[in-house]
């Protein structure tokens, strides 16, 4: 069901319940009023007519009635009877009494003093009058025909202003649910025409604080978000075809040229060697982005263990060293702890080497003596690594996009790369809740400073 007629429906439900209560309250007020009126009529008359009849002595029974049938503010179908204390009755206002009573009631009345009853239509009194020291049972009743008559105008009035107020509460209910609900209707149809070629289009905001121009403004930040998120995805995968043609251009070229005649072996070696280095290159930057892609899935793929960091480091430098022997990793210890063993992080290994080895690695090609120092040391729960060198540094501007994939800042051109290892590091430091930092200088070199968590603390 649409809110606005859930709305409608609920309001028009708490009105007809407030109307009802109200409408019952008036009828039975009204009821009662009208009950206590007439009885209070009938109990007076009563009391009137048996002094009359009792102590003034010219008045006898049929002078009574006489001056009851001449009463022009009786009562419809008024009847009259009194009793002495030993149930004989000495006035009846006619012969056709309606309500006749047993002695059983009787005795209840001179017990009660007055009793209240309802027999068929008629309602009445039965008390004990006093008069010149005797006990007197006056009966009156009557049918209230005006008081009824009133009562059902009533009853019919009550249910007519019942049903039109619960058609003008659905009505208007429904229309200022409507209006109420027009900026939502309105939102809905905007985002409705909003998909991922139209990321840049934004929601209506009215300038005000109320809720829906908050909803307004969350729903453009997460576009914002959104379409940040589909240009970087973008630029990535026209990134990584760059990336990837260039180098299977480069063998296609190189290929068709060698090709072309006949050549000696040695221009057929020099031709291949080129080929593999291409090849090498590819083979490397498929892997980082494969990493990369695995990396910064939600799901990691790797498995975490107990890994000791300074084996990490060690594995990094002979693996690199394999490829590049010309480069000069040096590592030193600060601090460690006496017990070794708590140089644990936990950690997937093959990441934290890929880690180490890209750091060491840019340490070494970004400087001129090819050389990186790496230094480790453990406090405060913490172990901190960090990878520095004397090269050519990093400029204030490019800092805060090294970690971006494919950045390279401008004076790296001439150094081979791909500038997908610092984003492959930073993912890296992440899922280890690590932290990175980089300090540098152009002309004077760089240090990047990376702690994770022990995996005792
Ligand atoms: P690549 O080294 O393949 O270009 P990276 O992602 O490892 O890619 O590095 C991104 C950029 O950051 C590099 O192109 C370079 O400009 C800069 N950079 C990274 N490490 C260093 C370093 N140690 N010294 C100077 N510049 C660096």
């Amino acid at each position: 069901m649409r809110i606005q007629s859930r709305l409608t429906l609920i309001f028009t439900g708490i009105v007809a319940v407030i109307m009802l209560i109200a409408s019952f309250t008036i009828y039975y007020l009204q009821y009662n009023y009208r009950q206590s009126e007439i009885r209070m009529r009938l109990a007076t008359k009563a009391r009137n007519y048996t002094r009359l009849l009792v102590t003034v002595a010219e008045v006898d029974s049929n002078l009574l009635r006489i001056i009851d049938r001449n009463d022009i503010g009786a009562l419809p179908n008024e009847q009259i009877q009194i009793f002495d204390n030993n149930f004989n009755r000495i006035y009846r206002s006619s012969n056709n009494q309606k309500v006749a009573i047993d002695r059983a009631m009787f005795n209840s009345i001179l017990a009660k003093q007055s009793l209240n009853f309802e027999i068929e239509n008629y309602e009445g009194i039965g008390q004990v009058v006093h008069e010149h020291n005797h006990d007197y049972v006056v009966i009156a009743a009557a049918t209230d025909l005006y008081g009824l008559r009133k009562l059902s105008y009533l009853r019919e009035v009550l249910l007519l202003v019942y049903g039109i107020s619960i058609i003008v509460v659905l009505i208007s209910g429904r229309i200022f649910a409507g209006k109420a609900l027009e900026p939502v209707t309105a939102m809905i149809k905007q985002v409705d025409s909003i998909d991922y070629t139209s990321l840049s289009s934004r929601l209506k905001e009215n300038g005000s604080s109320d809720e829906m121009s908050l909803l307004a403004q969350t729903f453009n930040k997460m576009l914002e978000r959104l379409s940040a998120t589909f240009k970087v995805q973008r630029d990535f995968v026209a990134n990584a075809s760059h990336e990837l043609r260039t180098p299977l251009t480069s063998i296609t070229g190189q290929l068709e040229v060698v090709l072309m005649k006949e050549r000696s072996n040695e221009e057929y070696r020099t031709a291949l060697e080129s080929v593999l280095d291409d090849i090498t290159n590819l083979g490397l930057t498929s892997n980082r982005l494969l990493m990369l892609a695995q990396a910064s899935s939600k799901m990691t793929e790797f498995s975490f263990a107990p890994t000791r960091i300074d084996e990490v480091l060690w594995q990094s430098q002979a693996e690199l060293l394999k490829r590049r022997p010309d480069y000069k990793i040096e590592i030193n210890f600060y601090d460690l702890p006496e017990d070794d063993t708590q140089l644990t992080v936990n950690g997937n290994d093959q990441l934290l080497k890929t880690m180490a080895t890209n750091l060491m690695e840019n340490g070494c090609k970004y400087s001129s003596d090819n050389t990186v120092q790496v230094q480790l040391s453990v406090y405060r729960g913490l172990v901190q690594l960090i990878f520095s060198d004397q090269g050519i540094g990093i400029a204030k501007e490019d800092l805060v996009h090294i970690f971006e994939p494919f950045y390279r800042s401008t004076n790296a051109i001439t150094v081979k790369g791909h500038g997908l290892g610092l984003s492959l590091v930073r993912r890296i430091v992440d899922i280890h809740n690590g932290k990175i930092k980089v300090l540098s200088e152009p002309g004077v070199g760089s240090a990047f400073i990376i702690t994770f968590p022990l995996y005792n603390s």
